[in-house]
């Protein structure tokens, strides 16, 4: 099964304990998707985890007499499209009155309590979210209908601490998210621990490469740096020979200066270990620097 599907069956289950976040997740599913017709309240949407979704609220909260439709789209895609129709009857009133007086408070940016807050979030997800596979790159998005909706989704996620991008596409409006902490921030407060879970995995399997090119680059910069000092030793050693100074080095300084210029590409502890007995890396700098003196003098002395 897809990322996307996953995460949003798995909202799809989650039953909101109290009412005010039911009726607050039923308004959220009907945002966009609702409508009041002749014959009726309308939800018509394209996933059937909303559709499941919006008959169980429906259910547990009115008991309404409910009819329900599926119709498979042929003319542009093969989804299913689902109709949850609430027929007139007595009770519609109230659910229609219930349904707008939750958008009517968002739209007028009364946001209420954090817990229907979230549980509102997680309708309009159901019906109109999507999710990338993170493996490949981090986008989340809500598809809304207008500006306007659109505006009052971002509001709303943003007394969540969640600041969406708003981009217009041919007929619709998209919230959309690409940062894989703010991804990972929604979908863990409206309760998809799954889907945070298999987005963590992803995040932190491309976090260990990122950090395992941090260690090469690393590496190679050292590498750089060794052997740039490795050129100026063997600079150092050709310029002691050419001023007919080789010959007076004591056997220790002779015997590593003849190694470098054998291997000049060797580190310090590579050269260490060619010596017999071997020396260790700090006892290979020492014999260095002590060649690198002479070599400085020389220098010196030909500057006079
Ligand atoms: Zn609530």
């Amino acid at each position: 099964m897809g990322f996307s599907r996953a995460a949003r069956d798995e909202l799809a289950r989650i039953m909101p304990e109290r009412r005010c976040c039911q009726l607050a997740e039923l308004a959220g599913l009907a945002y966009i998707d609702g409508n009041l017709t002749s014959q009726g309240y309308e939800v018509i949407v394209g996933q059937a985890a909303a559709a499941r979704m919006a008959f169980r609220l429906l259910k547990q909260l009115y008991q309404p007499y409910m009819e329900i439709r599926v119709r498979r789209r042929v003319r542009f895609s093969k989804h299913n499209v689902y109709t949850i129709r609430i027929p007139n009857q007595p009770r519609l009133h109230r659910i229609v009155g219930s349904l707008r007086g939750v958008h009517q408070r968002y739209t007028r940016k009364r946001w209420g309590k954090p817990c229907c807050r979230k549980a509102f979030l997680r309708g309009v997800y159901i019906c109109r979210g999507s999710l990338t596979n993170p493996k490949k790159n981090y986008h989340l998005e809500i598809v809304t209908d207008s500006f306007q909706q659109a505006a009052v989704v971002q509001s709303l996620m943003e007394t969540l601490d969640l600041s969406p991008g708003v981009v217009q596409r041919k007929k619709h409006v998209a919230l959309y998210f690409k940062d894989g902490e703010q991804i990972s921030k929604l979908l863990n407060l409206l309760g998809g621990h799954t889907a945070v879970l298999n987005l963590e995995n992803v995040r932190v399997v491309k976090g260990m490469r990122n950090q395992v090119n941090r260690l090469v680059n690393c590496e190679t910069a050292n590498m750089d740096k060794t052997l740039e000092a490795a050129f100026r030793q063997v600079e150092n050693i050709k310029l002691i020979k050419a001023n007919g100074r080789f010959g007076s080095l004591p056997p220790d300084l002779k015997e590593m200066a003849n190694l470098r210029l054998k291997f000049p590409y060797a580190s310090l502890k590579e050269l260490g270990q060619l010596l017999d007995p071997p020396l260790s890396k700090s006892g290979v700098n020492h014999r260095f620097r002590k060649l690198d003196a002479i070599a400085e003098k020389i220098r010196k002395e030909k500057a006079e």
